[in-house]
This record gives C-alpha cells, structure tokens and sequence, in this order.
C-alpha cells in the first residue's frame, strides 16, 4: 500500500514507515518485498505514478514496463468503468522467482528476465512477452484482486481473463503486431493440444489437496480459459461482451464469484442465453471435432469428442454446442448463425467452405481430401483459416483419423505464404514428425530433411540479410524460418549462422539481431567443437545480460559429443544456473535420439537431486517437461513407467499422465506410412 508517513524513530538510527490501509482483499494478494532496488518510474501516462523496481544497475530497462503499464491501467480503467483502489502501482523485477510473475495488489512481482526489456538483446517475440505479462498482471487487480474466485475451480476466471485482456490490450497499443493471431498458437493451439488427451481437466475442476493445485496452473485454465473467451466475445460482439463483463465487476466488487456470475452478467447485457452455450465448454473436459461430408449443396456434419488416441467411449463422447461460422470460401462472406447442438446436422453449403472461420471455435474440423485441396487455393481464408487447416490435420495425422499423406501433401503444397502463424503451424507439424521419426534410420531422417528443405524454398524470404531497417514483423517471420532453416541444415543458412556465432566469439560487441540471436548460438555449437562449447558457456556464466545466459544455456545442449551433452546437463546440478531456469540447458540435449538416451540416464540416476534442486511449486510443471518422456517405442515407454511407479507423487500425477499419452500417440502412429510417403519424394 501506499505510504502515509515516514519518521524518524529510535533515535534517528530507524525509520517507522506507517502505510494505509489496504482496501477488502484476499489474503494470497499481501506481499513485501525488502532490499536493495533501484527504479524508473512514468508519470504521464496514467493518474498515479507507475514504477518499475529492479535489483542495482538494471532498473533502466524497466521503461517499457512501466510506459506501457501506465498506459494499460488508463486503458483498463476506461474499459471497465472502475479505478484501480489502491493509491500505488509498483512493479518489482525479482532475479529468483520460481514463476513468472504475481499480481499481488499494488505491488506486482515478476521474474526479472520478464520484465526487463532491453532492444540491444531482445527479441521481438521477447518484447511481446514483456508486454503480455505485464497487461495480464495488471488485469488482475481486477480480475482476481477486487473480485476473486470462490474457490480454485474458478481459477480460470482470473487466469483465463487475464490472459485474453493482456491481448485485447496488446492489439490496442501495437495493431501492428497482429498479436490476436499470437494467441491463436500461444492459446487456442496449446489449449487443443494439451485437452485431446485423456487425462486433461475441464476448465472448472475441483481440487482435493494443496499439492494438486501447482498442475492446475496449466493451459487449460489459461489458454482453453481465455479461448473461451475469445469465442463468446466473437459471438456476442466485442462491445457487448466487455458491457458485460464491466457489469459483472461491478456486481461482485470486493466479492467472490462462480463462473455462472459471468454468465449471468453477459446474459443480460446481450439478452442471448449465454449459460446453455458455455457451460459445456467450462463444465466438461475436452473439445471435439466436426467431421465435415460432402453432398450436393447440402454437407453432413457430425461431432465427436476429439481424443489422441482417437477412441473415445459412448461415455466420454460429449456433446458440445458448437458454433459453426461458416466461410464461404469464394466470396469470403462468414455465416455466424449456423450451431451443431446434436450429433449429427445437415447444412446447406456452398462449393467450397471451410468451418470454424477465424478459427475461433475451440474445435477441429476434418475434411474430405479433395475440399482441403481446393481451400488452399483459395484467397477468401485468412492466416488464421491456412493456420488451422494444418494444425488441424497434424491432429489427425497424428491419430489416425486422415492419412499422414495428406499432411505431407498440404504442408509440400503452400507456396509464397509470408504469415506467421502459418509458417508457426507448418513448423509445428515438423516438429511432431520429427518427434515422431526420432529414432528412426537415418534414410528416413535423410528424406525427411529433404522434404523440411523443399517446404522451406516456397518462403519467399532472404534469410542470409537482415538489414537494421526491416519491418519487425518481417523479421519476426524470418526469424522462425531462420530457426526452422538451422534445425533442417539448410547448407547456406546454417553456414551464415555460424559466421555470426564465430564473429561474435571473437570480438563480442559484434551486434546480432535478437530476433536470430538464440539460433546462431545453437548453429554455433551445432556445427563446432570443445572450443565452440566451451566460448558460449563463459559467455552463459559471465554474462550480466538478463536474457543472453538463457539463449546461450540452451544452445549448449546442441553439440554434437555425446561428453558435452552429458556435461551440459550437469550444468543443471553444479549452480550454473537457477532452479526456475532447470529446463535451459536440458532443451538443446533432448533435441536429437543420442541426447534423449544420456538425458534419460543421466535424468534417473540423479533423480533425488533434481527433485530437491526444483522450486516446490514448480514441480508439478517443471517435472514432468524434464522428464525425457521423447520415446517412440512401446519398450522405452514400459522402461519409464516403471521407474515412475514408485515414484508418482501428487504434486506431478496429472502431468505425468499427459507425458505418456502423447508417447502413446507417437507409438500408435502410422510409421510406415510416412516412411514410404517420404521414399517416394
Ligand atoms: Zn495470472
């Protein structure tokens, strides 16, 4: 809270700082923080002062933070129609902080890494996640804060707002950034990922035990919880929705909620009947898929739960209210008044369409073969569209619901796309394959690259130029096909990658592009030895940068000597780095079939370590992503089972569960199908 009164006490060796009183709050919103900080604070853009606190010597590069955090609360105040009921707002960057950040009222803590911008060293992509967090931490002195959730099965309501607000805001200050499709595969693609599976959670879940609650913090209260969001706001109308949601804070100001208080709340505002729409999509686990058949003019849709390891019991098979937005895709025209209630509709339809425009539905839709290949061709789809068709049919692929071969043709069929979150997706399916023909022989590994390098020449880009100048959206693009062109040994840009890397070694204010900085660090190493390895981790552990360490740890996981790998996750152990920063140098080992094996072995035999080295509440998210669970075969998998079943806490049960779904699903796919595909290029 703010301070009332500072005086001298004991003799002038003290000083009694008496603070007001804090307005009606929870009690997990309290925090002090004591020590050295120094700050910047902004003045001009909202009523109050805003500051950034950071530990000596890094507070200057909190002014980002706190423009744009000013900014926010104005923004945020307008919105709603509520000031902020604190009489201070202070922002403090923490070196050692487990999670990313915490919206305790007035005085809001964030990693610093986060929260500190710097142009010379960030990325883009980095900036963005500065903004985002702060907007989504400032969310929350209203969502959470003065109106908080009655009990944990409402967390999404805090954390499913703040996510989607932190957005709505983000396209407010930077429209440029197109940042609602950086929601699209920051949300509602790792919400679908993650809630195919059976051992996700709906939304609104119960929680029995304190330890339980870590794993809940996941992407289904965040990211399902904010795409939700989206896909109501689109049906109701931005204005509308946000007249509502003004209305419910209102209401319920220093109070707690359910989740049937926002719904009620958007009801009357709208006059739609909001409760027999979302309930399903907060109530129960999971989404499904339409599947789409063609007749003439008229097209069958059914629904079914959509799970990985497509089969799904008449018990599990959910119905959901799905809203179909259907976009003609030769004039572009949406119809939003199509709903699939029942399992089964028939709608009219034009020639060609494509369901779920915009992809703001939380589902999936699969086509028959020869419709896909007419949407490519078509103008009327929108980034979003092109984005979805093969996210989409990654999932299938990777069930077995459509042939893999009709992956490999659409991913081999987009030609001249400069969007992002296509370039995103198509990255993505990759990134399975490869997942999936980890272990494979090296011909088809051969073939495969290939295949990524043919994909690759349809960008039309100049990845070996990158002038000061250029659009940051541009180079945004560039820079995930930068990565994408590195990891596929594309001949030409992992050489120039590693020209940079060699250049900075030697004189280290040689300027990188921060958009590239993190990949020439791996092309470094990658195509280097000891020498390499060794110049990056002094780099790692001298640095006094607040990003350059984490893009320089987990590139060194990228050598090709089995001696390094193993001695790059004993970084891990020895104090190189922090406890919430344990997954940085694992990333780059577990990247190829070698670096799984010694991660494993490694991984095992230290078990009680690593269990004793991670955050408490970092466990429960942390675990289970280090847990090396990259297998492909059924044996490899029997092999962790049984190291875990003694082992299996509470605190990492769920996740774990999730960990071995999605081995099964690599398991059971179709191997030799995309082996002969890829034979035949
Ligand atoms: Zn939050």
């Amino acid at each position: 809270m703010a301070v009332r009164n500072e005086e001298p006490h004991d003799g002038g060796q003290k000083k009694k700082v008496t603070f007001k009183p804090t307005p009606l709050m929870s009690t997990y919103l309290v925090a002090f923080v004591v020590g050295e900080l120094d700050y910047v604070e902004d003045t001009t853009n909202y009523r109050l002062p805003v500051r950034v606190y950071a530990t000596p010597g890094k507070a200057h590069k909190g002014k980002f933070a706190a423009e744009y955090g000013a900014k926010t609360l104005t923004y945020f105040e307008k919105i709603f129609g509520i000031d902020v009921p604190v009489e201070k707002i202070d922002l403090i960057g923490i070196p050692d902080f487990a999670i990313g950040a915490m919206e305790n009222w007035g005085l809001i803590t964030f990693r610093d890494a986060a929260l500190l911008y710097d142009a010379e060293t960030c990325s883009l992509s980095q900036k963005q996640h500065c903004a985002e967090i702060v907007m989504h931490e400032l969310a929350h002195q209203w969502f959470g804060n003065l109106v908080t959730m009655d009990w944990w099965e409402g967390l999404w309501l805090k954390e499913g707002f703040a996510t989607w607000m932190s957005y709505l805001a983000m396209d407010h200050f930077f429209p440029q950034w197109n940042i609602w499709e950086g929601f699209y595969t920051a949300n509602v693609v790792r919400a679908l990922d993650l809630d195919c599976l059976r051992s996700s959670h709906p939304i609104e879940v119960n929680v029995r035990t304190a330890k339980e609650l870590p794993q809940i913090f996941d992407a289904i209260s965040y990211s399902k919880g904010g795409s939700v969001l989206r896909m109501i706001s689109d049906y109701l109308g931005l204005d509308v929705f946000l007249k509502g949601v003004s209305k419910y804070l209102k209401d319920h100001a220093y109070g707690c909620t359910v989740t049937t208080d926002l719904w009620d709340a958007l009801a009357s505002t709208s006059g739609k009947d909001v409760v027999s729409i979302m309930t399903t999509w907060t109530k129960k686990v999971g989404y499904p898929y339409v599947k789409v058949e063609n007749g003439d003019g008229e097209t069958k849709v059914t629904q079914h739960r959509f799970l990985s390891s497509n089969d799904v019991t008449p018990e599990e098979d959910t119905l959901y209210p799905v809203l179909l937005e259907l976009l003609d895709a030769s004039t572009g025209k949406i119809d939003k008044s199509l709903e699939l209630r029942d399992r089964t509709s028939t709608i009219k339809t034009p020639f060609v369409f494509k369901l779920n425009a915009h992809q703001v539905g939380t589902y999936r839709t699969l086509y028959p073969s020869a419709l896909v290949a007419l949407l490519v061709d078509s103008v009327h789809l929108s980034s979003f569209d092109r984005a979805g068709l093969v996210d989409d049919m990654t999932a299938f692929s990777s069930c077995g619901l459509a042939p893999t071969t009709d992956l490999l043709k659409l991913l081999s069929s987009i030609k001249g796309n400069d969007s992002l979150i296509v370039w995103e997706m198509i990255a993505g399916a990759f990134g399975e394959l490869d997942a999936l023909l980890r272990f494979a022989d090296k011909s088809t590994l051969v073939k495969l690259r290939k295949l990524r390098l043919f994909v690759l020449s349809a960008a039309p880009f100049d990845l070996t130029s990158w002038p000061e100048d250029e659009d940051e959206i541009v180079q945004q693009v560039k820079a995930l096909l930068f990565a994408f062109a590195v990891s596929s040994e594309h001949p030409a840009v992992t050489g120039y990658a590693k020209g940079l890397f060699d250049s900075y070694i030697e004189t280290p204010t040689t300027r990188i592009n921060p958009n590239i900085m993190a990949t020439v660090f791996k092309a470094g190493v990658a195509k280097g030895g000891e020498a390499e390895w060794l110049q990056l981790l002094n780099i790692a552990k001298t640095s006094k940068d607040s990003v350059i360490p984490n893009k320089a740890f987990s590139a060194l996981g990228e050598t090709p000597l089995a001696e390094l790998k193993l001695k790059t996750l004993q970084l891990t152990l020895d104090g190189s780095v922090r406890n919430q920063d344990f997954l940085y140098p694992v990333t780059g080992v577990v990247s190829s079939a070698e670096g799984v094996r010694i991660y494993w072995d490694w991984f095992t035999a230290n078990w009680t370590e690593i269990v004793a080295f991670l955050p408490p509440n970092g466990i429960g998210n942390i675990l289970p992503r280090a847990v090396g669970l990259r297998f492909t075969s059924a044996d490899d998998k029997k092999k962790c089972e049984e190291f875990y079943k003694e082992r299996k806490e509470d605190a990492f049960a769920r996740s774990l569960d999730q960990a071995f779904e999605l081995v099964t699903t690599r398991i059971e796919w179709d191997q030799v199908e995309i082996e002969s595909f890829l034979s035949a290029i």
